[in-house]
Parts: structure tokens; C-alpha cells; sequence
């Protein structure tokens, strides 16, 4: 049927264009070589097309669950938790990657509703928990914080967006060298980690208006509280390893390193608090 083979193309159809190919070509033959160039090249961007396609899909279907994260997670009312209402804090969850900051294989779970292992024996606590932290201590664009406990660095991103300064301490090497580079690729310039133990602070870059512990003590770091600005928020989880413990907030006065006040925020868990040698 006509009809049919207009639609499909058929032998004629193909004749047809072969042939108005082939007439302009043998006039203009710089035009020919420019089209078959043009052919290869796109051929073979092809592939890299594709790939840029799919890593832009692949971010794409991240930022979803990043919005899902932030919309149900962190910014919606939940049954005993209080709901997360700082809109500076909000948009840097709605903005930090945290897929990037575990393995490959966790990474389908990054924005789920819980804490993952980031490798000797350590997690990346539950976003809900980081953004509770961080709205803790009150960051403001001026202000300068310490972060003892890095592991993936993911806390140190979210402060990044928030603070001028964030100093963070590792104890153990390879996760702060890891969270070292991953936060220097991911663009992350004004976080400063360290390897060596927390407990003692980061007396040369003193005094901080925030202070985020991310492990279990079972007391309070005095030299803690000593880098704490008159004024300044710490937050810290406070009670025996491998049970509940309890998220402190410690709010420094005016009047000296012994002035201050202690608000029991909520239970938590979290990986213990460990000492270096020294
Ligand atoms: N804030 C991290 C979560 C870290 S889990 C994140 O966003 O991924 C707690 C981390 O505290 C672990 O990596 C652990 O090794 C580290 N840690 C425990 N005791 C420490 C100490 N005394 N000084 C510094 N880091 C410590």
C-alpha cells in the first residue's frame, strides 16, 4: 500500500535521498568532508554525552531524595522530636551531598532516615541528628567552630555553608585524611581538619562560638569549655558508651570558665568518645 511505505520509508524513499545527498557533494566537496567530520565527532561524543546524562540524572535523583530528606526528615513534624525551623540550616541540607560522603555501596541509602557506617567501626549520624546539632549551637556567618570528631566530614560540610571557619578534629588518621581530601574535592575551602584527640580542642585557633562533639564522653572536656567564647554553644553528647546518652547543650556566660549553664536537650547514641595517647 502507497500509503504504508510513505510512512515506513521504503526503497524509493531511500533513493530519493541518497541521491540529494550526492548532488550538492560533488559541488561543494569541502562541505562533504565537514559533514563526515561532523558525523565522527558526534559519534563520538556520543558516549560522553551520555555518560554527563547520567551522572547529571544520577545527581538529579540525589537532590530528590536530598528534598524528600529535608521535607520529612528534618523540616516536618514528627512524634517527640522537635522540628528543624532554621531556614539557613534547611537550605544547607537541601545543598550538601551527603551520598559523597559514604562508600559507593551505601550511597543508594545516604538520605534514608538513619546513621550509616563510614568504615572502623564509626557512622555518619542520622541527618535528623546532625541538623539538630548544628541549629544548636546557632551558627552565624562570622563565626568560628570546632567539630571534634570528622569521620566522614559530612557535619564539617554542613558548618562550612554556615560559619566562616570550621576547625575539625580525627582521631583516627585514615578517616581524617579521607575526609581531608573529600572535602577539599568537593570544594569545601574553609574546613581545617586535624588528625589527633578532640579532648584537648584546638587551643592555637581558640576561642570558638560553637563546639559540635560527634562522639559519646562520659563528662565534658574541660579544656572544651575553656575554647568556648563568653557566650558560645556547645553541643555534646554526654553519658556511657554503647547506651543511651544524653545530647547536652552547654552555654558559656560572661563570668568566667565555671559559668555556665547545662540544658538536657534529648537521648541519642552515638560511638564513644575514645583518648589518644599522650
Ligand atoms: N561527624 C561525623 C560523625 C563522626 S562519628 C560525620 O559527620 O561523619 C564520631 C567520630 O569521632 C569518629 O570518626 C571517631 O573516630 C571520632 N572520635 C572519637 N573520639 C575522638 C577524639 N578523642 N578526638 C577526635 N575524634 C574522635
Amino acid at each position: 500500500m502507497p500509503s504504508e511505505s510513505a510512512i515506513r520509508g521504503g526503497p524509493s524513499g531511500s533513493q530519493i535521498s541518497s541521491s540529494v545527498v550526492r548532488v550538492p557533494s560533488a559541488r561543494f566537496p569541502a562541505l562533504d568532508r565537514w559533514r563526515i567530520v561532523s558525523v565522527r565527532l558526534a559519534l563520538l561524543l556520543l558516549p560522553l554525552a551520555a555518560t554527563f546524562t547520567l551522572a547529571q540524572g544520577d545527581d538529579g535523583a540525589f537532590r530528590q531524595q536530598r528534598e524528600d530528606m529535608v521535607r520529612t526528615q528534618i523540616a516536618g513534624q514528627r512524634w517527640g522530636v522537635e522540628a528543624i525551623r532554621d531556614a539557613r540550616v534547611l537550605t544547607t541540607f537541601r545543598q550538601v551531598p551527603r551520598h559523597r560522603f559514604v562508600s559507593t555501596a551505601q550511597s543508594p541509602l545516604a538520605y534514608d532516615d538513619r546513621p550509616l557506617p563510614i568504615g572502623y567501626g564509626q557512622t555518619i549520624s542520622q541527618p535528623y541528628i546532625v541538623a539538630r546539632m548544628t541549629e544548636l549551637v546557632e551558627p552565624r556567618k562570622e563565626h568560628r567552630v570546632l567539630e571534634i570528631g570528622t569521620g566522614s566530614g559530612y557535619q564539617a560540610a554542613i558548618l562550612s555553608g554556615l560559619v566562616a571557619e570550621v576547625y575539625t578534629i580525627e582521631i583516627i588518621e585514615p578517616l581524617g585524611v579521607a575526609a581531608r581530601s573529600r572535602l577539599a574535592a568537593l570544594g569545601y575551602r574553609n574546613v581545617n581538619v586535624r588528625v589527633g584527640d578532640g579532648y584537648y580542642g584546638w587551643q592555637e585557633k581558640a576561642p570558638f562560638d560553637g563546639i559540635i562533639v560527634t562522639a559519646a564522653a562520659n563528662h565534658i572536656p574541660p579544656r572544651l569549655i575553656e575554647q568556648l567564647k563568653p557566650g558560645g554553644r556547645m553541643v555534646i553528647p554526654v553519658g556511657n558508651p554503647f547506651q543511651t546518652q544524653r545530647l547536652l547543650l552547654v552555654i558559656k556566660g560572661n563570668k568566667g570558665p565555671r559559668d555556665i549553664r547545662i540544658h538536657d536537650i534529648m537521648p541519642v547514641i552515638f560511638v564513644p568518645f575514645v583518648r589518644g595517647r599522650q
